[in-house]
């Protein structure tokens, strides 16, 4: 079947819907595709974790923040491997983006806190499969957004002389779907935690990772635009989120006592990080210790400082459904998870006094999270570990892209009507990683692309 519109866009995540929602705002006609029965895609699985700076709930929590702190801290965890141009789109563009999602009703919970890679407490949570509800709500009331779930994009189709993306080729329940797109295809397919073909090439240290994503996260995108020459970007910058329980099964996400005063501890009793680190290094550090996995090391007060409505600082929860292991005193501690006593009876006391000195000459620990919070000494029973490993959440490298979000070529040059938001753009993480970065990313680089796409 023969179809046509003004901008069509691949995958139903949160990038996705809020690409439709900003295109058919500005009136264009818009054409979604899903390859999956459900929309949502890692964007409803996510934690809701969204970095936003400057907002009015940060002024009146009395948290000054803006968006060259943003940059500034974007920059850092980047390590010289992000794309200063990207970052200032995502700094540039983020208030708006909070101001916009207000605007259509989103709910922020009440608190902020800081994660991975924040100098201050920048964490906006909303429920995530809320949020791509919303969006979809939003774009079905618009009256200019048709959804066709079950059908996946399979491959790009370009003008022979022009070389511009015309539209693509697709599968639906009924058959093939030969789509016309008069303005641009946008995709927001998503990253590749679910292809392991592509991970193994691209991750080969992270084989023993956990990986957690959206089942329909295959790198379908990413493969379309490489088939046409699509430059690439960070795909050596896979890394694992530390935090993750081992073998629990039931959540999806990692716990981070570490940003509330925990250290991390291997197999031997031994710290091997400093644990202010973004999560994706210490995720890589862990991986390097023995059998990949050690223990977050924490005592009653930093267990009493998590926060319910913010799944990885959700202590609580954990400790009620019986992952962390709780002893009275640091001897029994050990001797429960089975690492060395007098070991980790030292590595305690010796950050003790770390903490007291303001000074860790072991690794350089100076805040609990990033530049952000004092240290606290672990010494108030009962005590507590909790198992963790390394897991993927997702590839967070991909297609190069410009400002406007056009797809570039390995020459360099622009791919004509193709534009790219979300997991399935590289060059913006680089390095390292800030909770709430990719969530954003694909919100607010889904409505550039959008405007792009609109404008051409
Ligand atoms: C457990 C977990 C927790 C996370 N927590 C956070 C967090 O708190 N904050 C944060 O910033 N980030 C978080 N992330 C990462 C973040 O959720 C993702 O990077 C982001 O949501 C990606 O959005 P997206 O729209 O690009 O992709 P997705 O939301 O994955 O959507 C892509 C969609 O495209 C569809 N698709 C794929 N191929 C095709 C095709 N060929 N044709 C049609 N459709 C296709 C997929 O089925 C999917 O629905 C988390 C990820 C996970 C897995």
């Amino acid at each position: 079947m023969m179809m046509e519109t003004d901008i069509l866009v691949v995958g139903g995540g949160a990038a996705g819907f809020a690409a439709a929602l900003e295109a058919a705002e500005r009136g264009a006609e818009v054409l979604m595709l899903e390859k999956l029965s459900e929309t949502g895609g890692s964007s409803a699985m996510s934690g809701g974790c969204l970095a936003f700076a400057g907002t009015d709930m940060q002024r009146e929590q009395g948290i000054a923040d803006d968006a060259a702190l943003l940059a500034r801290d974007l920059k850092q965890l980047g390590g010289g491997a992000a794309d200063d141009a990207l970052i200032a789109v995502y700094a540039d563009h983020q208030l708006e983006t909070y101001d916009w999602l207000k605007a259509h009703g989103q709910v922020f919970a009440p608190g902020l806190e800081a994660s991975s890679g924040q100098s201050v407490p920048r964490v906006h949570t909303v429920d995530p499969a809320d949020l791509v509800r919303l969006l979809a709500a939003r774009c079905r009331a618009t009256g200019k957004v048709t959804l066709l779930t079950n059908t996946a994009a399979r491959r790009l189709r370009r003008d022979a002389t022009t070389g511009r993306v015309t539209g693509l080729l697709a599968e639906g329940p009924d058959g093939a779907l030969d789509i016309t797109a008069r303005r641009g295809v946008i995709l927001a397919s998503g990253g590749f935690s679910r292809n392991p073909e592509l991970l193994a090439q691209f991750a080969p240290a992270c084989e023993h990772a956990v990986f957690v994503g959206g089942e329909g996260n295959a790198g379908d995108g990413l493969r379309m635009a490489w088939a046409l020459g699509a430059d690439l970007r960070d795909m050596a910058q896979i890394k694992g989120t530390f935090g993750k329980h081992p073998t629990d099964e039931l959540n999806n996400h990692s716990c981070l006592c570490v940003y509330k005063g925990a250290i991390a501890v291997n197999q031997d009793g031994r710290r091997f990080v400093d644990e202010s680190l973004s999560y994706k290094l210490l995720g890589e550090a862990c991986l390097r210790q023995p059998y990949g996995t050690g223990f977050q090391i924490l005592d009653a007060p930093i267990m009493a400082s998590g926060d319910n409505e913010v799944r990885i600082l959700d202590f609580e929860r954990r400790l009620e459904e019986g992952l962390f292991i709780e002893a009275d005193t640091l001897e029994d501690l050990a001797r429960q998870i089975e690492v060395p006593e007098a070991t980790l009876l030292k590595t305690v006391a010796d950050y003790n006094r770390f903490v007291d000195a303001g000074e860790d000459p072991e690794f350089g620990r100076r805040h609990m999270v990033h530049n952000h919070g004092a240290l606290r000494r672990i010494e108030t029973p009962p005590f507590y570990a909790y198992p963790s490993t390394a897991a993927v959440y997702g590839t967070y490298c991909g297609l190069r892209v410009d400002p406007q979000m056009h797809v570039i070529d390995v020459f360099g040059e622009r791919i004509d009507g193709l534009l790219a938001a979300g997991e399935v753009v590289g060059g913006f993480h680089g390095n390292a990683y800030m909770t709430g970065s990719a969530l954003g990313k694909a919100l607010i680089f889904g409505r550039i692309a959008a405007r792009t796409a609109v404008a051409a």
